[in-house]
């Protein structure tokens, strides 16, 4: 069981009952050339929406919010039937909370994006603040440059809808694997989109918290496509002087003080600089099999720019580099600052030569990676809706391992994949089979591909071990009673007294004779495949 929580981040950060204060975007100046903000969605007047989350999970999945209005509770505006408005199409991708659909507005055959979030997955209090501030603050940033244009947000009774501008030249790495070769002056140009996000998001009161590559798109297959910001599920407003301890982000990403827990919106520099290194060398600067590893070299090492490619590298390349992936936050240049360094420049020192074609052919890796991580999170969503989580994994290797050796080939990989639906190219499979065979022996086995698939989103992982702690606190009261834990255990046949005290005295850290949400996320975490919660609690 363990098996399934390996990565788990810290849980002290999910307030289970308490709100936050409303986002203070009113204190920050709107440039007096942008268009005011939309006003919300949802009647800030209003009462507070139900919660959604008072059942356990197993009646989530039927039972509906309270609801006497057909009033949605979490746009608090009533329900919009979205197959009215526009006709759903294909899917374009998905993240860890949404799956983002093509869709046509029917009074104008404009193209959008649609991402749709199940309702099923905002499960706490914390998750339905989570997308209304999403949501608010698209509305606040849109219409800015490299900023992805919002249309709006409709609820129904199953999904939450983010209708958005649809953004159809891809990822912002498939473009570049895609080209032959590509120069310091075209990583310029990105570079200097990226930092113009950041720099937009900052000016407008706003800290991203989740700058990646995957979350930058191309509006278009042009060769000089703009270059979007699309995804603001972390995104915060900031308020000035306050110190944020919530660990987020994508391990490559995270900026050394988000680890000390102790940060401000100095991270969003960082990790440009984290993507226009890649840009640059095809590697990212702090590397490691284990998202343990990269966290570690983050915190404990320096950046290299000695080995192949950077002495080809141009100076001012370098020169910026080190000032955006400077440690220490009060000394990192700013996004404005950045903005006006010479290597940005358009007539600037970026070189117009070719970069290293072995910098391309690594980034090609890197990205097969991240796809694999991708391609697990989508086969998971789909086979992790029940309570059998680890069973379903386990189902799925077995799927793909067709002669049941224990371990998968590169043929099982390929033709489990075909079975799965995907459609990706025989080299594209082997770049797959790479990323996850850790001890390059030429196959996969269940501890490897429970690794790479585990890759998942924090909040999904937090989702799953919450919906756990729910599923045995029946009468939801916030603990684990003894009484629930013999009811739980019993259904397995190890209800016996000496049994659960046993399991209560070995949890129950605090000794007030019950469990709660922080000690079962402890016991979870023990005794994984990579004892990870002992180095997660020195943060
Ligand atoms: P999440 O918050 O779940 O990570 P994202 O906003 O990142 O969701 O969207 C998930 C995926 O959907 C993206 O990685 C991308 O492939 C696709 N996507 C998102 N927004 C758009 C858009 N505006 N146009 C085209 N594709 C999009
Ligand atoms: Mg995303």
């Amino acid at each position: 069981m363990g098996l399934c929580f390996t990565k788990l981040k810290k849980f002290k950060d999910i307030p289970i009952s308490s709100s936050p204060p409303p986002p203070p975007h009113h204190r920050y100046s709107v440039p007096q050339h942008r268009p005011a903000p939309a006003s919300p969605p949802w009647k800030p007047s209003s009462p507070p929406p139900p919660r959604i989350a008072t059942t356990t999970a197993t009646t989530m999945t039927t039972q509906r919010p309270p609801n006497s209005n057909n009033i949605g509770p979490i746009l608090a505006k009533p329900y919009t039937d979205i197959t009215k408005l526009y006709d759903l199409d294909k899917e374009l991708g998905r993240g860890h909370f949404g799956i983002t659909y093509l869709c046509t507005e029917k009074a104008t055959g404009i193209k959008y994006a649609c991402k749709s979030i199940s309702r099923r997955k905002l499960v706490t209090e914390k998750d339905i603040q989570d997308v209304r501030r999403e949501i608010l603050i698209l509305e606040h940033l849109t219409g800015q440059p490299n900023i992805v244009e919002f249309k709006g947000a409709y609820e129904d009774t199953e999904h939450l809808h983010l209708v958005m501008e649809l953004c159809s030249g891809g990822e912002l790495f498939d473009r570049i694997a895609a080209k032959g070769s590509y120069s310091e002056k075209e990583a310029s140009g990105i570079g200097m989109q990226i930092l113009n996000v950041v720099h937009v998001c900052h000016f407008m009161g706003v800290m991203h918290r989740d700058l990646k590559p995957e979350n930058f798109l191309m509006v278009n297959t042009t060769e000089d496509s703009p270059l979007m910001a699309t995804d603001f599920g972390l995104s915060v407003f900031i308020e000035e002087g306050r110190t944020y301890r919530e660990i987020v982000g994508s391990a490559y990403y995270i900026a050394p003080e988000v680890l000390g827990r102790s940060y401000g919106k100095e991270i969003d520099v960082w990790s440009a600089g984290v993507i226009l290194y890649i840009l640059l060398c095809g590697f990212p600067p702090f590397w490691a099999e284990t998202e343990r590893g990269i966290l570690e070299a983050i915190r404990n090492n320096h950046v290299d720019f000695d080995s192949s490619p950077w002495p080809s590298i141009s100076n001012a390349a370098k020169d910026l580099l080190k000032k955006l992936l400077t440690k220490d936050p009060k000394k990192r240049i700013t996004a404005a600052e950045a903005l006006e360094h010479p290597w940005l420049q358009k007539d600037g020192e970026a070189s117009d030569a070719p970069i290293d074609s072995a910098v391309l052919i690594r980034m090609k890796q890197f990205r097969a990676m991240n796809k694999l991580k991708k391609l697990a999170l989508k086969v998971m969503a789909e086979s992790l809706q029940s309570e059998e989580e680890l069973k379903g994994l386990r189902q799925m290797f077995n799927n793909i391992d067709t002669d049941r050796s224990g371990t998968i080939t590169y043929e099982e990989l390929k033709t489990g994949l075909t079975k799965l639906g995907s459609r990706l190219s025989e080299t594209e499979i082997q770049q797959l089979m790479d990323a996850a065979d850790v001890d390059r022996n030429g196959t996969i086995d269940y501890i490897e591909f429970i690794t790479a698939t585990m890759h998942k989103h924090r909040l999904e992982k937090e989702e799953i071990l919450f919906k756990a702690f729910k599923h045995f606190d029946v009468d939801n009261s916030g603990f684990i009673t003894r009484d629930e834990l013999r009811q739980a255990m019993e259904k397995y046949g190890m209800g016996d007294d000496a049994t659960i005290d046993e399991v209560i005295k070995d949890v129950d850290t605090n000794n007030d004779g019950r469990i709660n949400y922080d000690e079962f996320a402890a016991m979870m975490r023990k005794g994984t495949v990579e004892v990870d919660g002992q180095q997660r609690r020195d943060y």
